[in-house]
């Protein structure tokens, strides 16, 4: 197979997989786990919390700072898989390279539904539309710069493990001149 059809290839799969569910799952539940975090560590409490198969997510509270139950579920949804990339990126072996391209594929799934719910079609509910609310800002200012924050990272993680791979095949061994 040729170098460019295994891209396109490459390119396709990891399409297919960052729309599916198999991110789209995670992801919503570190978006999730992110409010409630948010909430805890403002001193509120988290009263319930849904996940649905449907990928609509929802988490509620009570008590602690409005802004930090928010701004937690993307700022969450962005920062632990781009943890997780960074991390494993800077172990060898195949079950970190493993981990670093699951972070990176639900980091960009994350990216990508920030830019939906944010910048595109951000609805009365959407945490862009309250977070603007509560600072007195458009909604599509702070989806933008939730975006931004995140593909700022996905870009910043995927040159990096690019970078990787490239070091990796020039070890192999060296065309006879
Ligand atoms: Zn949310």
């Amino acid at each position: 197979m040729r170098a460019s059809t295994r891209r396109v290839l490459a390119l396709l799969g990891v399409t297919a997989l960052t729309l599916s569910p198999l991110a789209g799952l995670p992801a919503l539940a570190v978006h999730e786990a992110g409010h409630a975090l948010g909430a805890w560590l403002s001193g509120g409490q988290v009263t319930s919390v849904h996940l649905g198969l449907d990928l609509a997510g929802h988490t509620e509270t009570r008590g602690g700072a409005l802004l930090a139950v928010l701004l937690g579920g993307p700022l969450a949804a962005v920062v632990l898989p781009a943890g997780l990339a960074a991390v494993a990126g800077g172990v060898g072996g195949r079950l970190a390279r493993a981990a670093e391209a699951v972070g990176l594929v639900v980091l960009l799934r994350a990216v990508l539904d920030l830019g939906w719910h944010g910048l595109i079609a951000p609805g009365p509910y959407s945490d862009a539309a309250r977070v603007g609310a509560a600072v007195g800002a458009p909604a599509r200012l702070v989806g933008a710069s939730l975006f931004a924050v995140g593909l700022a990272m996905l870009l910043w993680l995927a040159a990096r493990a690019r970078y990787r791979m490239f070091q990796v095949s020039s070890m192999g061994p060296k065309p006879a001149a």
